[in-house]
């Protein structure tokens, strides 16, 4: 029962960690703390960014559940939520990091429509190198329209 409990607020920590990217990247990045994040929309020399301080602050509240979850008893709790945001952040490295921005070389090609619906919205997102104007902040999930639409090969008569 237990470990059903831990699961539970595991994965459920992940999916909400998805809802405070969105606003995070929405509204702090593309808000007051544009002077981090401008360095990832805009074209730069080297390996590290700016940007990149947003994942030393978002690996704190994760390192500090995790130790608390671990080191108090009554709040063990924390343990799995510490996790829950752990994991999104590495599925974060993996996609947004290495799958469309490419910092590690991988010769991966997506070929899952929700994988590459993903990524082009993320694609589009850059499209835009200013504060304002730029459009889809998730990372997990993308509406519809920014699904890609595959090419039939039907044989032309
Ligand atoms: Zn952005
Ligand atoms: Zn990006």
């Amino acid at each position: 029962m237990e470990i059903a409990i831990f699961i539970l607020l595991m994965v459920g920590t992940f999916f909400l960690m998805e809802g405070v990217a969105w606003f995070t990247h929405k509204y702090i990045m593309h808000g007051f703390l544009w002077c981090w994040h401008r360095s990832h929309h805009e074209p730069h020399e080297g390996f590290f960014e700016k940007n990149d301080y947003f994942a030393v602050v978002f690996s704190v509240p994760s390192i500090l559940t995790i130790v608390l979850g671990f080191e108090v008893s009554w709040l063990w709790f924390l343990k799995p939520i510490g996790f829950g945001i752990l994991a999104y952040g590495i599925f974060y490295i993996i996609f947004h990091d290495i799958i469309v921005h490419r910092r590690i070389k991988i010769k991966f090609v997506a070929k899952n429509p929700y994988l590459k619906r993903m990524i082009r919205a993320h694609k589009i997102h850059h499209k835009c190198l200013t504060k304002d104007g730029a459009e889809a902040f998730g990372f997990l999930y993308a509406p519809k329209k920014y699904a890609v639409k595959e090419v039939e090969n039907k044989p032309s008569v």
